[in-house]
């Protein structure tokens, strides 16, 4: 049995080796385009690859998938995020798991996870061909041809091919995928900081709160969690997060939408204005500016007072029930225009690809063209930050690697 894999990354490595400790005899060829394999992997958490996450706390795989939650967790039964904590302790690489329940190596090196990968491909006898960039696939009578963009590169034939050329946020390039009878849901970017055009903010450049509430104005898309200001805007995992579950929604929106922002993190605003209240009467003569409820950070209670009309030298007891009733709507629903996404990739993923309806559910294989598969971030499948991507990415990849070598 002759396998391709096109594209070396998490999910393509993931794969090979899987395929090789499972079926040693197949014959594995890893087609990667560019001239380097697993970059992504190398760059991911800050160099040290957040590998995947203890789903601790995770009561519904929704919160952490905003697309593909429903395979996973059927998939989950075959390979879950335990099967590839052993699977990486059994490979030699020991992990460690941080209090955000977030697992990374111990070696706080994304080389570690590299390297294993690498290791037992190339020991197990893995073929990997870099600056081979597939640009179409045949199906033939007995499997697929493989063409290159590069042409001094003859076609080659394979029985199997597993497709795992990971997120693009431009459809164009699946074009050849959708030739053979695939959906594609057109894939947006995910995982992004939201741009705010308004001087008067980046004063608080810097500023954290841990935790906040951020959610869209008029939908249902709410996230909590820290919140940063940033120089362009806001960032931090709130936004991350509620650009993950909003992806197709604002880039409908072209990026332009209002947000709201809970600074107390407290949804109900008549425990926030009798929290407001209880300090009134407690330190009725003092400024406002001078006693900042729910420990907010100096700079930012001072513009939210600012923000609300309201005199840093106010008295509490000269607040009244208006006062006190606009530093809690500003508390609690405070609004910005966002004015675009931020491009730089920091951690960085697309929602969208290959839809899940072009897939069989327990083995990723193609419903019109048997003996391909699909695994990683190819398939509409993403999650939040923490660890959830690179486990999609083994668990459809063990998937993908399972059901090729039971054809073998
Ligand atoms: C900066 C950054 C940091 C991240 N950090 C984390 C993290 O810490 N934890 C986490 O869970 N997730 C993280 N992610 C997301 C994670 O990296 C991806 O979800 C994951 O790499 C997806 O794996 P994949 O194998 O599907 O795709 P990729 O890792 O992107 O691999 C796809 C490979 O296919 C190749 N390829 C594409 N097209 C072709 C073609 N036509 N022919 C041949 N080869 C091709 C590409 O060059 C690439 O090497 C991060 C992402 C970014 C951008």
């Amino acid at each position: 049995m002759k396998v391709a894999i096109i594209g070396g990354g998490a999910a393509g490595f993931f794969i090979a080796a899987n395929l090789k400790l499972l079926a040693p005899d197949t014959s594995v060829t890893i087609f990667e385009r560019q001239t380097d394999v697993m970059k992504k992997v190398l760059i991911s958490g800050g160099g040290r690859c957040n590998v995947t996450n203890s789903f601790e706390g995770v009561t519904d795989l929704k919160q952490v998938y905003p697309r593909g939650h429903k395979l996973l967790k059927n998939l989950f039964n075959i390979f879950n995020y335990r099967s590839a904590y052993q699977w990486f302790e059994k490979n030699g690489v020991k992990l460690t798991t941080q209090d955000d329940h977030c697992v990374f190596p111990l070696s706080q090196d994304a080389h570690s996870i590299a390297n294993c990968l690498k290791n037992i491909a190339t020991r197990t006898g893995v073929v990997i061909k870099t600056s081979h960039c597939v640009n179409n696939i045949l199906k033939t009578e007995n499997g697929y041809d493989i063409s290159f963009k590069e042409e001094h590169l003859p076609v080659q034939a394979f029985d199997c091919v597993a497709i795992t050329t990971g997120g693009s946020p431009q459809s164009r390039g699946l074009d050849y995928l959708k030739d053979l009878g695939h959906l594609i849901e057109e894939p947006v970017p995910s995982l992004f900081t939201f741009n705010i055009n308004d001087a008067t903010l980046h004063d608080l450049m810097g500023t954290v709160v841990e935790p906040a509430t951020a959610s869209i104005a008029g939908t249902k898309f709410k996230a909590e969690g820290a919140l940063l200001i940033t120089h362009w805007g806001m960032s931090g995992p709130a936004i991350l997060k509620l650009s993950s579950h909003a992806a197709r929604y604002v880039n409908e929106q072209n990026y332009r939408f209002p947000l709201l922002v809970n600074w107390v993190n407290e949804s109900n605003n008549e425990k926030v204005a009798e929290t407001l209240r209880t300090i009134a009467d407690n330190s009725p003569n003092k400024q406002i500016g001078n006693v900042r409820p729910y420990n907010l950070p100096t700079r930012l209670w001072e513009y939210l007072i600012g923000k609300c009309g309201l005199t840093l030298e106010r008295k509490w007891n000269e607040l009244g029930k208006k006062g006190i009733n606009r530093l809690t709507n500003t508390l609690c629903n405070d609004s910005y225009e966002i004015d675009g996404r931020g491009v730089f990739r920091d951690e960085f993923v697309t929602c969208g690809g290959i839809s899940l309806s072009s897939v069989h559910r327990n083995t990723l294989e193609s419903k019109t063209c048997p003996g391909l598969f699909f695994a990683g971030e190819v398939l509409d499948i993403d999650g939040v930050t923490g660890g959830f991507n690179f486990q999609a990415a083994w668990t459809t990849g063990y998937t993908v690697a399972k059901a090729i070598s039971e054809k073998t």
